[in-house]
């Protein structure tokens, strides 16, 4: 029996030094499975941790085709990197147990990054939290501009909303339910209460009348920040100085491209409920058709999984008409590697209260029937014992005199799971996760055979196979963007041993997968040639009793080899 495994937290959401016990408590206590490893540092100095997850007794993370999993690029989506704990505590506890998990620990690896964004995320968990997109260095704003400043004013360890009665404002009491504010009448002059709603901040520079909310100072969004479509801010908000301009994302770039095992890739995000694939700012017309069928094929499964929806950044994910969102973790990882990558969106409120947004996940909340916050109310009230929407209660602002605090709790209610239905949420991705790493190429031997031709002299024949659902180059786009090896053979002879025909290094082609096959129902009645083998020969001369090894390997389809004794 393994030792006991310490078991990964769903009723807090653990912090930077918490997270650090944890990864290294794992990896002591399953040293085989597990691999602990920095790929760079944050801002302010945190190692941003991997997890290398393989029986390392079967071969290194290195030499298998692998997934790579990060969370928490943004800042208070921590639903993603308990998602990712999830999904490292599942392999380790499962190794043994688990079928599925054990072929994926024995031919496979997983790349685990929990917490990309470190620095963004302790802000977020402090006592007193402040919320940023991102990470914490100022940008574009080298210092703060006067104005209300989002944070938390009372202290209770949570940013909400203020009301202020103000006969200007745009918002009044709902008749029946008045803690929940409805917008006054477009031609509602007079009458009231009228409120105006504010973020729960303090104020810099208020002369009693006007109240800007200027751009936070840590405006950089780190998921805009990778190199393919990357546009500069006056294009795309939160981009950065120049692609990988972020220390953390120049970290996850790099650590990707050593990796050049990956064959697929999941990007853990909060919320919606929903998993998006590419192109952010490309319709789905602009893919290489097979490739379009394996996303969706893919994500299917995940469908079947989760219950999520799967959608396109481009076609269901915009947040206005013809503004593109560019310069995102999944686009690059496929335009440029051609690695298959995703969004996964965790958690929607909306779906746990009733309220069908369709496919409307940003759409919705620019336009939706009053009873569908009505809805939610009851939801919060009844399933959420009223953590969802707080009611108003007063408060002596420092700048404002006294106003009302309450509101949604928007970060730990809207935008993340709740701790009793955390665990329940994350676990069928990481199912998900296992299910992306079984479909990945692997090479395998088919057979290795020599047959005596005259006078010392021996004609080898190797067969290798792809063994995998994913073709060994894993995408038309990793051919198209010469991002990809092909399959490498090399032979290895005995002492006194010499090649009479052939070659020591063989490079041969990609080997197809079973992704081709759907239906009986289809083109070419599903007919389909050999083409996830090829075969090698050579010729030597050898003494008997020499012996021939024969390496095949291809960076997404792993390694394999076989051995023979001349007779
Ligand atoms: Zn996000």
């Amino acid at each position: 029996m393994p030792a006991p495994l310490t078991p990964a937290p769903f009723d807090h959401w653990p912090r930077y030094q918490e997270l650090t016990e944890l990864l290294q408590g794992w990896a002591a206590e399953r040293p085989q499975l597990l691999t602990v490893v920095s790929i760079g540092r944050s801002h302010e100095g945190r190692d941003i941790w991997m997890c290398e997850v393989t029986d390392q007794a079967t071969g290194a993370a290195g030499d298998k085709p692998a997934v790579w999993v990060d969370a928490n690029i943004h800042a208070t989506e921590v639903t993603g990197g308990a998602a990712a704990l999830h999904l490292v505590h599942t392999l380790l506890a499962g190794h043994e147990s688990d079928e599925r998990i054990g072929r994926a620990l024995d031919g496979r690896s997983f790349y685990v990054v929990p917490r990309l964004n470190p620095d963004g995320v302790e802000l977020a968990l402090a006592d007193v939290p402040r919320y940023v997109r991102s990470g914490v260095r100022p940008w574009p704003l080298p210092t703060e501009l006067p104005g209300l400043h989002s944070s938390d004013v009372d202290g209770d360890g949570r940013i909400l909303s203020m009301r202020i009665q103000d006969e200007t404002g745009s918002w009044k009491p709902h008749p029946e339910h008045p803690r929940l504010l409805v917008p006054r009448g477009a031609d509602e002059e007079a009458g009231g209460p009228y409120y105006r709603l504010l973020p729960e901040g303090h104020l810099t520079d208020y002369d009693g009348d006007i109240i800007k909310v200027p751009p936070s100072l840590a405006g950089l969004d780190f998921n805009r920040n990778f190199p393919y479509d990357w546009r500069p801010h006056s294009d795309q908000e939160g981009a950065g100085a120049y692609p990988t301009s972020e220390p953390e994302i120049r970290a996850a770039v790099q650590a990707v491209v050593d990796r050049p095992n990956i064959t697929c890739a999941v990007s853990y995000h909060t919320f919606g409920g929903v998993l998006l694939r590419p192109y952010g700012a490309r319709p789905d017309d602009d893919f290489p058709p097979a490739d379009l069928r394996a996303y969706d094929r893919m994500a299917d499964e995940a469908v079947r999984l989760t219950g999520y929806p799967r959608a396109s950044v481009y076609h269901h994910f915009q947040y206005e008409p013809k503004t593109w969102m560019r310069g995102a973790f999944d686009d690059w990882i496929y335009e440029h590697l051609g690695v298959f990558g995703w969004t996964t969106e965790f958690w929607s409120p909306m779906r746990a209260a009733g309220v069908d947004v369709g496919m409307r996940f940003i759409d919705w909340w620019k336009d939706h029937p009053i009873e569908d916050d009505l809805k939610m109310l009851a939801w919060s009230d009844n399933e959420m014992g009223g953590r969802g929407f707080i009611d108003w209660y007063p408060f002596q602002h420092p700048q404002l005199g006294p106003v009302e605090l309450g509101g949604w709790d928007e970060v730990n209610v809207l935008s993340n799971a709740p701790f009793d239905r955390l665990e329940a949420e994350v676990a069928p991705h990481s199912d998900w996760a296992v299910y992306l790493a079984l479909v990945s190429p692997r090479l395998a031997v088919r057979s290795f055979t020599a047959e005596p031709v005259a006078g010392g002299t021996h004609r080898l024949r190797l067969v290798v196979q792809n063994t995998g659902w994913l073709p060994t180059n894993v995408s038309k786009k990793a051919i198209e963007q010469k991002a990809v090896r092909p399959v490498e053979v090399d032979l290895e002879l005995g002492d006194g041993a010499q090649l009479v025909s052939g070659l020591a290094h063989t490079e041969l082609d990609q080997l197809t997968g079973r992704g081709g096959a759907i239906s009986m129902l289809g083109w070419d009645a599903g007919h389909e040639p050999s083409s996830e083998r090829v075969r090698v020969e050579w010729v030597v001369e050898a003494p008997a009793g020499t012996v021939v090894r024969a390496t095949a390997q291809h960076p997404r389809a792993g390694v394999c080899s076989a051995e023979l004794t001349l007779a």
